[in-house]
């Protein structure tokens, strides 16, 4: 049996995008921004893309929606434009508040702007991996530009505090961004509710293509362009539109928005299902209470075993797990979550993530929990740590 548990990193495509993409790979491959047929045939189908994407946001067509080649590009997109036009312009606000647990796509971005005058305070977790809304608001001085904080954790799936964030930052004047790559198609994102200037998506974390993405603009909150040579996007973002994937991003989200009650009630149970199990194991810690993560999340550290090792035996028996954001899995480095929850440097290399969709079965489900068990008896009677902490302690 195969078992993919790692929706966090990415997810498969919904065979309905899939059937919605294909024409535009065949007979409809014109050019969107060209005037004759090929052209004038996949405009519509571009202006239904974005519609439905500005529906699933629950925002009017009057603020924008710029398309993107990913999630790291929009967080550039935001970090980089609010340097240029604000921070640039006037250095004695070139303060940005977010926190430690960030994607890479805003910390590196944060480092690199650093060298460019900027400066940057970063709000820990606590030992849930929650973030209070209180420290974001200390952290802000008189300098604030930007708040700049993720929706839901990509590690732990601990939804953070935007609302009260969103609307504190409002209050003061400052601009808020919210990374939610994590949050989309996991819960309910309605900016008709809660109002936030930037948002960052990504298509393939909600089983739509990978290579697409986008980044919602609140009306009069527009960014200077970052990639110039076109007239594309209304000259924001020049490049030839990717229309296959943009039509299969509108599709996925308009799904993503339609399935936010199966996954708080179907992969919810499926994911509280093996947490329980898996908690039986001796020795195991969960980050976070679960109402307060995303529903299809479980980040567990096993005591004695090795993250990597662990996902190593999995993967021998057809499942899918991670240590981490793919993004930095190749350096093979500590979790950097477990390591920002402190408490414990050995939680920061016995983590595991496991993620689950809409896809996953109960089947599936039960299959893991068998090998789970198993390996983790196997590792652990081979691991000197385990048996010295054991006898000590
Ligand atoms: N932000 C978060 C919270 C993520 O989890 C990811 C991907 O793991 C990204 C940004 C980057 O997404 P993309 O692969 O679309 O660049």
């Amino acid at each position: 049996m195969r078992v993919y548990l790692d929706n966090n990193a990415t997810t498969k495509i919904d065979p309905l995008v899939k059937v919605k993409m294909q024409p535009f790979f065949e007979e409809l491959y014109g050019n969107p921004n060209s005037l004759h047929k090929y052209g004038m045939d996949v405009r519509p189908a571009l202006n239904t893309a974005l519609g439905e994407m500005y529906d699933a946001l629950g925002v009017p067509d009057t603020d924008d929606i710029l398309i993107t080649s990913c999630a790291t590009e929009s967080n550039n997109t935001v970090l980089k434009g609010v340097f240029f036009k604000y921070i640039l312009q006037n250095p004695e606000k070139n303060h940005i508040v977010t926190t430690s647990v960030e994607h890479p796509a805003i910390l590196e971005t944060l480092l690199f702007l650093n060298d460019y005058g900027v400066d940057v305070t970063y709000v820990d977790v606590d030992e849930d991996g929650a973030i209070n809304a209180e420290d974001i608001k200390n952290a802000v001085t008189d300098k604030t530009i930007l708040i700049t904080m993720m929706w839901a954790n990509n590690e732990t799936g601990m939804i953070f505090p935007v609302e009260e964030v969103s609307a504190f930052a409002k209050e003061k004047n400052i601009l808020f961004h919210t990374d939610a790559v994590q949050a989309i198609g996991k819960i309910k994102v309605d900016l008709s509710a809660i109002d936030v200037d930037y948002l960052t998506f990504s298509a393939h974390k909600f089983h739509g293509p990978k290579g697409i993405g986008g980044l919602y603009v609140k009306k009069g909150k527009q960014l200077p362009n970052l990639l110039h040579g076109g007239e594309q996007m209304g000259g924001k973002r020049a490049g030839t539109l990717n229309v296959a994937y943009i039509v299969g991003m509108g599709l996925a989200m308009k799904q993503a928005a339609n399935h936010v009650e199966v996954m708080n009630t179907y992969v919810r149970t499926l994911r509280d299902r093996l947490e329980d199990a898996l908690k039986e194991i001796p020795d195991t810690i969960v980050v976070g209470p679960r109402d307060k993560r995303t529903p299809n999340t479980i980040l567990i550290s096993l005591r004695g075993i090795e993250g990597e090792s662990m996902l190593w035996d999995l993967n021998k028996s057809g499942i899918a797990a991670s240590t981490g954001s793919a993004c930095a899995s190749e350096s093979l480095e500590a979790n950097p979550v477990m390591s920002a929850i402190g408490e414990d440097p050995e939680l920061a290399h016995t983590a595991m993530r496991l993620s689950l969709s809409r896809f996953t079965t109960a089947e599936e489900i039960d299959y893991v929990i068998d090998v789970f068990k198993a390996a983790v008896l196997r590792l652990r009677s081979i691991s000197s740590t385990y048996a010295y902490t054991n006898e000590v302690g």
